[in-house]
Order: structure tokens, then sequence, then C-alpha cells
């Protein structure tokens, strides 16, 4: 029979996960696969290991990676990833929001052979100002990057061991997940879903955090901004040249009549804005260059009982 690893990132969600692990025990029994259920603590400040280590001691089936302090989801991810042994896994939250029901959908699709079934939420109860702006952002990313990327389609999903096997192959220190599962391509099936509001704890997304999410997906996928960068400052030079030429012209008609103070200003203050968005890119580069020269480890395990998934 084959095997399912689900794998589950938990950040403070002591009150989700035995609600989480009996929905999923729910399904899975129902299912003609073995199964393994992989908590990722993600460095939990509340009950959320001990709630884990509880269920692991009576099943089997419960295995766990404790980190030593929260490294964030993509760390959380990538950690499932390295030590699954399922021959599909199913990424999934630990806070109910991602409805187990569809778990037999999506191994319907793995059947059928896809490498990635992934779920797709509407954004009904979604505030509208979100829902507008991630409209807005899937537009801009995906004009922008060469990677697809679909609004609603989340982390939600279930992935081939060919899959997981090429996402581990992508060895950068900046993950961004949902680009990643575009890029490594394979064939794809969709299901959609109705959104499904939190009901447990709290969101660890802030306005802020969200806007940097947005930016890192577009830095860490192509070096357009620079692209970017370089034609604003052949359009401000032509503009230059063209009032520089208009004023020499105006000033063999009519002698000098300084404008002053206003076009001296104006033209500081733009350029100065732009020189330093365009400084504000190549330094989020740079910043990206720096930390994948380090080659930290995304993570530190504390406590787990598994190992690092080793093929032979
Ligand atoms: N999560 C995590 N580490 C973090 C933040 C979140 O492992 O630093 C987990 C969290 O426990 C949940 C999932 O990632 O299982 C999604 O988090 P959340 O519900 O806050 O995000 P949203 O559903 O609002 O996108
Ligand atoms: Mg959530």
């Amino acid at each position: 029979m084959k095997l399912i690893s689900i794998m589950v990132p938990a950040y403070n969600e002591q009150e989700n996960i035995s609600s989480i692990h009996e929905e999923l025990v729910q399904e899975l029994e129902a299912v003609p696969y073995r199964y393994e259920i992989l908590f990722i603590n993600d460095g939990s400040r509340d009950g959320t290991l001990k709630e884990i280590l509880k269920l692991a001691e009576q099943y089997n089936y419960v295995k766990y990676i404790s980190f030593t302090r929260n490294f964030g989801k993509e760390a959380a991810i990538l950690a499932g990833l390295k030590r699954v042994r399922g021959d599909a896994a199913i990424l999934m939250d630990s806070d109910l929001q991602h409805p187990p029901i569809l778990i037999s959908k999506m191994l319907q699709g793995f059947e059928e052979g896809y490498h990635q079934v992934v779920a797709k939420r509407t954004r009904t109860g979604d505030p509208k100002v979100r829902t507008f702006l991630s409209g807005f952002y899937y537009k801009l990313i995906n004009s922008i990057t060469d990677v697809d990327l679909a609004d609603g389609e989340g982390d939600f999903r279930l992935i081939s061991r060919k899959a997981i096997d090429s996402l581990l192959l992508l060895s950068e220190n900046n993950r961004f997940s949902k680009g990643l599962f575009s890029w490594i391509g394979l064939s794809k099936m969709t299901i959609c879903y109705d959104n499904v509001l939190r009901e447990g704890g709290s969101s660890k997304w802030s306005f802020a955090s969200l806007i940097n999410y947005g930016i890192d997906g577009i830095i860490s996928f192509n070096t357009k901004p620079l692209r970017i960068c370089f034609y604003t400052g052949f359009i401000v030079l032509f503009l230059s040249l063209a009032y520089i030429a208009y004023t020499f012209y105006e000033i063999s008609q009519r002698g000098v009549t300084a404008p002053g103070y206003f076009t001296t200003i104006t033209a500081i203050l733009v350029l100065g804005g732009i020189q330093l968005i365009s400084l504000g890119v190549l330094g989020e580069y740079i910043g990206r260059i720096y930390n994948e020269t380090k080659r930290r480890p995304n993570f530190l395990v504390d406590i787990s009982n598994v190992d690092e998934y080793d093929e032979s």
C-alpha cells in the first residue's frame, strides 16, 4: 500500500492540534493508504508542542519536528519536505482552514497520475481590501515574473514524490514556496473549495508582513525590477535632455528669465526619489546575495522523531 504523508506546520496552534488530528484521521481511515502525519512545530510559544507530543506518544503514525525557535512557515515546509517518506505528501495548515475532506479528492488526482493536486479557495469572507490587493498583486506578479501563480492557490496541495524531490533540488535560502511549486513544472490538477474562516487562534499575517511577502515573491523570481530602474533612468535622461534643449531655445530667444526655485527643487526631489527607489531595488538584490552566501541552514531542529529523508 502506498504511504501518504500529511505535513502540518504549526505556530502557536495549541487549540487546533487535536481537532486537526481527529479530522485527518477520520479522512485517512477512509482511504486505502498507509499514512503518517508530520507536525512541524515552528517554535511555538504556547502549548502546541505539548499537544503534538501527547499525540505522538499515543499514535505511532504521528511524527514531529520541533524547531529551536520560530523560523517561519517557509522553513517549516522545507523541513517537512526533507523528512516525509510518503509516495506523496499533502501540505496543509493546522488552523482547520484547509478542509481535510478534500484529501480523498486529492488522492484521486494522484491516482490519475498528477504530480500536484492544488486546492484553490474562493475569497468569500476575506476582507475586501485584501481581496482587491491580492487580485492586483497576482496580475502584477504574473506579468513580470516567469512563473505562473493563481489567486487562491495556496500551499494546500498534494505533491508526488517526484515533485518533492524536485523541490528539494532547489537549494536557495530565501524560499518563496508558491513560486517554487510553479517553477518545478510537472502535471497539475486544481480542485476548488469554499473559503473557510479561522476558528481558533489568530492569523500570523499582518498587513506589513503581507506586503513584504509580496515583494519577496517578485524579487526572488526575476531581475526585472532592475531592468525597470534602468529604463526609468533612460526616460528621465531623455526628458532632461528635452527640457535642456527647450530652455536653451527659450534663453536664445528671450534671454535669461531664470525660473529658478521651482524648477530646481522639482528636479532635485524627483531625481532624488527615483535614485532612492533604484538604490532600494539594488539593495534588495544585494541583501539577498548576502543572505544566500552565508549558507545558513533554514531552520534548526530541537527535537524530532523522524530523520532526514534519504533515498538510499
Ligand atoms: N505558521 C508557521 N510558522 C509561522 C507562521 C505560520 O508554521 O511563522 C503556520 C500556522 O501555524 C498555520 C499556517 O502556517 O498552520 C498558516 O498560517 P496562518 O493561518 O497564520 O496564515 P493564513 O491562513 O492567514 O494565510
Ligand atoms: Mg490560516
